[in-house]
């Protein structure tokens, strides 16, 4: 602790100024895979505990949030703050740490040998442990207008961007457990939810069912699918089909939350890592995979929680288990 001139006592800076990365190097005691808020959190971590870390972020750094709008349940802003200005927050705090940060692809890895060597098209890069924040990307319909209103009433998130559209009718689409808990949430601010299931049964659990039909500000519209999402700047209508009796139908609503899964980013660690039926990789102990070595952090492992905090989270804790991997070994 010191004084400051005014005499009020504040905290000491303990950390020095951070070294400027090599961008050339290709050895490290780190990598970290993604940069989400998972892969951003560990890389903070990872350097402030002074081990050579590298990020790996992707051609499109940032993940989900980079797609979203306003964020207002991540703490520390007061006021909300925009989906890519926190991301880019992040990413600049985690280079001030000393953490270097290379915007290419990941396209090979082989975990098994050490070190562990993780391929880009152009590079080989080496690292006595990795974390993997690879992240998931929610299920697209594929329609006319979903991707032209993204971010415009088009959102896969309910929790981040529901209360936006408070007193308006929304479309929730999906017959699984995550539509119902969206429609049952999204019941706090719409005037009406219409959830719209491709079948006849939901594949919702019934506890998650009765909750739904209970409520009666939900509208259940079964055999139908969405044939396109319309309006002018932003969602006004959608226009549905009915598979069983071919009838069109349209829905005036000012927001679409598509909930029909989510699919874990792991294609690249198939042969490489366990995953679950759904492809989610499976941790044996805290945020350790099969592999000693490689841990995973945020939605990559993680199908219940999905939310930026918890991601972030995660990061954390696979930096501290990376930490004590690297003192143990
Ligand atoms: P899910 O169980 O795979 O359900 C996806 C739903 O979307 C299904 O009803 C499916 O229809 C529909 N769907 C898939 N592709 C579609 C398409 N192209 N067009 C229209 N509809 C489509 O996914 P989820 O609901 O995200 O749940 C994932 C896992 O997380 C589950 O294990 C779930 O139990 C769990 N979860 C639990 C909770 C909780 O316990 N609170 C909350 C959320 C999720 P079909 O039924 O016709 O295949």
């Amino acid at each position: 602790m010191m004084s400051d001139s005014s005499g009020s006592t504040v905290l000491e800076r303990k950390e020095d100024s951070p070294k400027m990365p090599d961008k050339k190097k290709t050895k490290f005691d780190v990598i970290i895979i993604g940069a989400g808020p998972a892969g951003y959190t560990a890389g903070i971590y990872c350097s402030r505990a002074r081990h050579d870390t590298l990020i790996l972020s992707g051609i499109l750094p940032g993940g989900q949030l980079v797609n979203t709008t306003d964020v207002e349940n991540y703490p520390g802003f007061e006021n909300g703050i925009m989906g890519p200005d926190l991301m880019i927050t992040m990413r600049k705090q985690t280079e001030r740490m000393g953490t270097t940060i290379i915007d290419d692809e990941v396209v090979n890895v082989d975990f098994k040998h050490k070190p562990f060597k993780v391929l880009t098209a152009t590079e080989e890069y080496e690292a006595k442990a990795v974390i993997i924040a690879t992240g998931a990307s929610p299920r697209k319909l594929g329609v006319t207008g979903e991707q032209s209103f993204s971010g415009k009433g088009v959102s896969y998130c309910a929790t981040c961007d529901g209360p936006f559209f408070r007193n308006q009718e929304i479309v929730v689409v999906g017959g699984g457990d995550s539509a119902m808990e969206e429609a049952t949430f999204l019941t706090k601010f719409a005037t009406k939810v219409h959830i719209i299931h491709r079948r006849e049964e939901l594949r919702a659990s019934k506890v998650m069912q009765e909750r739904a039909f209970d409520n009666e500000k939900i509208n259940f519209h079964f055999n139908s699918e969405i044939e396109e999402i319309k309006g002018d700047q932003k969602v006004q209508q959608v226009t549905l089909k009915n598979s069983k009796n071919n009838e069109n139908k349209t829905i005036t609503a000012g927001a679409v939350f598509v909930a029909i899964g989510h699919d874990p980013n792991t294609k690249l660690f198939t042969n490489q890592i366990d995953l679950d039926k759904q492809g989610y990789i499976i941790l044996k102990n805290r945020t350790e995979t099969n592999i000693p070595g490689v841990f995973a952090a945020g939605d990559v492992h993680d199908h219940r929680y999905r939310q930026a905090i918890t991601a972030a989270g995660y990061g954390c804790m696979a930096a501290i288990d990376v930490d004590r991997y690297l003192g143990e070994e």
